[in-house]
């Protein structure tokens, strides 16, 4: 594989497909159900390069491009419903997600913006790539994941929905058609908080935090880590910080001990040892900007 990836550069043509573009989702259930070697094509930031590389060979390609409901957003005093294909850059900044710091925290650390104007939250979130930021802070915020088959609508929750490397609780013929994140409960805040090589890399660590308060003390919270595992790895947060008072020694304190007990195995070009180091400062840093948010100390939440 190594020479052949060396001969070619990496960058090759995908094999032959064939491609349709419907423009509603019981046509794309039925060509996914009518084909069996369809798959769904979202933004194709991950897909086509897999196919490029031909880890991936499709032989039709069923794009969600063209049907318009999966790209809503809609922001109610219950939550926050977010489309499939719905943008990381609109995520970034648009005004629905204003209360949901995390989300807007994570998409605005994807990549770049070429990629950002492509790349979808269902893709993200459907890829089941380890490495991708979304999934912790979906599961921080107890999103419920919305998927349809030729058997009907299913919700499931963003915690279980990542199971293993590339692999998620969707099946073959499902789509994901909606995220819904509940409303943050008053004098509470998120943060997602990303330490990379350089702009437009993966996570090294990352991590998603959500605190809330009850009076002067945490009364809940959620952390979990991006880049420490196959899916996201989650802390016992509320064992750390519940009934605390969140100033910074003890947030720094917790941040510390989120990684006792982790199993951590070396991530891609970073070792254990290293990992078990940085990532306390990221969830530190996550922690904190959960909390001031949750206080309402920033202007921009
Ligand atoms: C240079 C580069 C850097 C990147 N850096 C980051 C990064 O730092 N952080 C990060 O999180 N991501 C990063 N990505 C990945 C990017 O965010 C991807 O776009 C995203 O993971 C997949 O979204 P997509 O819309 O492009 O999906 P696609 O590539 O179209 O699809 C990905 C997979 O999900 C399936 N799928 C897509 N949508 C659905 C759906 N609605 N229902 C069922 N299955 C579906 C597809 O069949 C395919 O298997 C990077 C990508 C590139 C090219």
């Amino acid at each position: 594989l190594l020479t052949w990836l060396t001969v070619t550069g990496g960058a090759v043509h995908p094999s032959a497909f064939d491609y349709a573009a419907p423009r509603d989702v019981p046509s794309a259930l039925s060509l996914l159900a009518n084909h069996e070697d369809a798959k769904v094509l979202a933004g194709g930031q991950s897909l086509i390069p897999m196919m490029k590389l031909r880890f991936a060979r499709p032989g039709l390609l069923v794009d969600l491009g063209r049907i318009r409901e999966l790209g809503s957003v809609v922001a109610t005093d219950a939550g926050l419903a977010l489309g499939a294909m719905v943008l990381e850059a609109e995520l970034a900044d648009c005004p629905e997600t204003a209360r949901y710091g995390a989300v807007r925290d994570a998409a605005k650390v994807i990549a770049d913006p070429l990629v950002r104007n492509s790349a979808t939250i269902g893709g993200n979130l459907a890829h089941g790539d380890p490495e991708n930021d979304q999934p912790a802070v979906m599961v921080a915020l107890g999103a419920n994941l919305v998927a349809h088959s030729p058997r009907g609508e299913r919700t499931v929750p963003a915690d279980g929905f990542f199971q293993g490397l590339y692999e998620t609780a969707l099946a073959e013929d499902e789509i994901l058609t909606e995220i819904r994140l509940p409303a943050p409960a008053d004098r509470s805040g998120s943060g997602y908080v990303k330490l990379r090589r350089q702009v437009g890399d993966f996570a090294i660590a990352a991590a998603a935090a959500r605190v809330e308060l009850a009076g002067a003390v945490v009364g809940d919270c959620a952390l979990l880590f991006t880049g420490l595992g196959t899916t996201p790895v989650r802390v016992a947060a509320n064992e750390l910080l519940q009934g605390e008072e969140p100033r910074v020694e003890v947030l720094r304190r917790a941040a510390a001990r989120a990684v006792d007990g982790l199993e951590i195995g070396d991530h891609g070009a970073y070792p254990a040892d290293y990992l078990r180091r940085v990532a306390p400062r990221v969830a530190f840093d996550a922690l904190t900007s959960a909390t001031f948010r949750a206080r309402g100390d920033y202007a921009e939440n």
